[in-house]
């Protein structure tokens, strides 16, 4: 080889070298085209667990592996700003989740100085991306607040409607609940979309037929979405994933969040038949994620919970079973059924009729004294004059309890908390980019890489 041809092979060999090297750095970088973002709301490990055991095929001798199985690649920590002490609520953790920071409890896409801090959905915007929330909830509410707002506190839910238009429209598609503050006397802001070029559809129909080359409002509740179990589509965060991703692809990529918000309304009333139905749903969609990927492979994936809620144990009071089968054949939730008997007579053929599960004599004589003695307060606390401060006995929330806790005893179902826990949350991931969440992680670092992958 002359001296020409072993300069020409040499720099051909340094630049195919440093070819491969910035290749390399590209490919371990590996931006996906599209990140959809899922939180499961209040969903521990037990949830996880629970799902499968509930999904169990008892005519074999296996276990089966669900969606979340297949796909868990990790944990995550939730812990809020120490000013918050270890258990975090949904809005601290959604802001850790979207924004990469620590805050207090309340704070929605604020830092402890309550000033505002940027999320990926809007940073992905930036890029030119779409984006876009789904969600069970109202689209207002403290996760999908956190992605879309600023403010200081939570319950500041009409500010943070507003919001969403006022401080510019994030997103290209927002689909959940919220008629009650989107809809006001003192404002209309459906009609404020529409003047912004949206369509807005309230019915699953409508949705199934809107056009996708207008941005989209769909509004399915007055606050959040009936319940999985009474809604007329139990796979209704399902079917909105769905129809979200054909509105959102286009050329550069999109940002999306799903949540399963109301897993942990479960879990706060201690209600196992709506957890399971609303994991149910979250599984659905997943299942279709997985689909979505597979056809879709410049898309990642990525999966957790924001907490765990209810301190809910598969087992409970020294007893080793858990009996989820009662829970598979219910038609309505547990808080319809409290609805309808707070108005009606509580009779052992109705409770059992809509429960789909026997009832005890003694269980029903035990609810219709509840019944009684509640009633009996709520009349005492009408007529009294010195009341203030107190709260007027709500029959319902009553009977919804007793109710829970008869399905309770069927399964052997066990509670520590009202409220949320700070055990670690599982993580799952599929899809391009999918590897950097294999392992122990905190939540805020969940967000880093996500704006790490996005090239911030
Ligand atoms: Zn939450």
């Amino acid at each position: 080889m002359n001296k020409i041809l072993i300069a020409l092979a040499l720099a051909g060999f340094v630049t195919s070298c440093s070819n491969t090297t910035s290749e390399l750095s590209r490919q371990n970088i590996k931006t996906p085209k599209n990140i959809i973002m899922v939180i499961g709301d209040g969903m521990g490990p037990a949830y996880t667990t629970a799902y499968r055991y509930f999904k169990d095929n008892t005519d074999t001798p296996l276990v089966e592996e669900t969606v979340f199985d297949r796909l868990h690649v990790g944990s995550s920590s939730t812990y809020p700003d120490l000013a918050s002490d270890y258990v975090t609520d949904s809005a601290a953790s959604a802001t850790a989740l979207s924004s990469g920071i620590k805050t207090y409890n309340g704070a929605i896409g604020v830092n402890i100085q309550k000033q505002p801090v940027q999320s990926v959905l809007s940073y992905a915007k930036s890029l030119g991306k779409k984006t876009g929330v789904v969600v069970t909830s109202q689209i207002n509410h403290a996760t999908p607040a956190s992605y879309l707002a600023h403010n200081e506190s939570r319950q500041n839910y009409n500010e943070i409607a507003d919001s969403y238009i006022d401080e510019g429209i994030q997103a290209d598609v927002y689909l959940g609940g919220g008629w009650q503050y989107f809809i006001r006397d003192d404002r209309n802001l459906v009609n404020e979309f529409k003047q912004n070029g949206f369509q807005y559809v309230d019915d699953y129909a409508e949705l199934a037929s809107a056009t996708t080359n207008k941005p989209l409002l769909g509004l399915f509740g007055k606050k959040g979405l009936p319940w999985a179990l009474d809604d007329t589509n139990k796979h209704r965060l399902s079917m909105m994933t769905k129809a979200a991703t054909s509105h959102l692809a286009n050329q550069n990529g999109y940002f999306m969040l799903v949540e399963a918000s109301q897993i942990d309304w479960g879990g706060h009333a201690n209600d196992i038949a709506s957890a399971m139905a609303e994991m149910d749903d979250l599984a659905k969609t997943l299942e279709y994620l997985e689909q979505y990927v597979a056809e879709n492979p410049d898309t990642l994936v990525i999966v957790t919970a924001d907490h765990s809620t209810g301190g809910f144990t598969i087992g409970a009071k020294g007893v080793y079973e858990w009996r989820p089968e009662v829970l598979k054949h219910l038609k309505h939730s547990t808080d319809a059924i409290a609805a309808k008997f707070s108005k009606e007579d509580i009779t052992q053929k109705k409770l059992s009729s809509m429960l789909n599960f026997g009832v005890s004599k003694k269980e029903i004589s035990q609810l219709v004294a509840l019944k009684q003695d509640t009633l009996a307060e709520i009349e005492a606390f009408e007529t009294t004059k010195v009341n203030k401060g107190k709260y007027k006995p709500n029959l319902k929330r009553r009977l919804y309890k007793a109710i829970n806790r008869i399905v309770d005893k069927r399964t052997n179902t066990g509670w520590t908390s009202s409220g949320h826990t700070a055990v670690d949350v599982p993580v799952f991931a599929l899809g391009k980019g999918s590897e950097l969440f294999v392992g122990h992680q905190d939540n805020t670092d969940i967000a880093k890489k996500l704006f790490k992958l996005l090239g911030k």
